[in-house]
């Protein structure tokens, strides 16, 4: 189907999506994340050739969470290439996004940069590679969202930090095994500004929109990552981008994609689109229910993904 059919698929997705909307929980574990409306819904495509469709509510922002995990990879691949993976695996770890087992067992090495242990020692990595962390991450987003005024949303950075104690206990632990390298609450402080930096479905799928073409982005003009490892880097979203429920969400939609608890999502078609998508109701491994729904119905109507 061409693509300029796009604008009437996403007005379909987006009704077949409203009755999933509202359905699930709103995470609470944050508390101020336990405050947004859960009646909200908005999703964005944008193309490899710059074309951007909506639907729903594109002007509600919200914390990106765990799809900021997607650009501490990119921006420590980077720097540390292939050196990066003795800090961090590449395997699906059936886990929920916040489990410790695996840690202890596999001495300090996460299974993968997308669970929370992962993200954090990635963090690790780009810390003692960046001199203002926090700052060049926010500048990485304003770039590459084509929005200078991006800011991070400092009331969930803090809540999340006072209410740090497991994402602190997967850090101490590490630290033990000898897989951390800096102080363990100022690694947090950058991760957990990274997961408040606020956005809306149409800056986020221009954030990410190198993913689908071949590591450029072309609203910053940067090439940031080889079109060999955005490949590997979509390999590794498709196999455990959803945490423990990636096997399904390749069964259901078959794009690579990233989900954080504020109820966003990011799918990807390589050489075609990336695509964002925002409803905050929650199933129970704590991805967006509207979210999922969404995209199982947009890559069922286009009939491309990644196979
Ligand atoms: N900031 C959240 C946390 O560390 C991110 C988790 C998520 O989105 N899955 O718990």
């Amino acid at each position: 189907r061409a693509l300029h059919d796009f604008q009437a698929l996403l007005n379909q997705v987006e009704q077949h999506s409203r009755p999933f909307v509202g359905k699930g929980k709103v995470a609470d574990y944050i508390p101020a994340l336990a405050e947004v409306n859960p009646l909200q819904f908005a999703i964005a495509v944008v193309t490899t050739d710059g074309q951007i469709y909506t639907a729903g509510n594109c002007e509600s922002r919200f914390t990106i969470q765990s799809v900021s995990k997607v650009m501490t990879l990119t921006l420590a691949l980077q720097r540390y290439e292939e050196a990066l993976w003795r800090r961090v695996g590449k395997e699906p770890s059936g886990t929920a996004f916040n489990s410790l087992t695996q840690l202890e067992f596999e001495k300090g090495i996460p299974r993968n940069p997308f669970i929370n242990a992962g993200a954090i020692v990635t963090c690790d990595a780009l810390y003692s590679r960046l001199s203002a962390p926090i700052h060049s991450m926010l500048e990485a987003f304003r770039a590459q969202s084509d929005n200078p005024r991006v800011i991070i949303d400092k009331k969930v950075a803090n809540s999340e930090y006072e209410h740090r104690h497991r994402n602190a206990a997967m850090a101490h632990l590490m630290k033990s095994f000898g897989n951390f390298d800096n102080q363990v609450d100022d690694v947090l402080k950058a991760y957990f500004h990274y997961c408040a930096i606020e956005l809306n479905v149409v800056e986020l799928a221009k954030a990410y929109s190198y993913l689908s073409n071949a590591g450029y982005c072309q609203f910053s003009n940067q090439q940031l990552l080889t079109a060999r490892q955005t490949k590997q880097l979509n390999s590794l979203l498709f196999t455990s981008g959803l945490y423990d429920a990636a096997g399904d969400f390749a069964y259901r939609v078959g794009m690579p994609g990233k989900s954080g608890v504020s109820g966003t999502i990011i799918a990807v078609v390589p050489g075609k689109f990336t695509v964002a998508v925002y409803s905050p109701g929650l199933d129970k491994v704590g991805n967006s229910v509207a979210g999922i729904e969404a995209l199982a119905k947009l890559s069922e109507m286009i009939e491309f993904n990644a196979f």
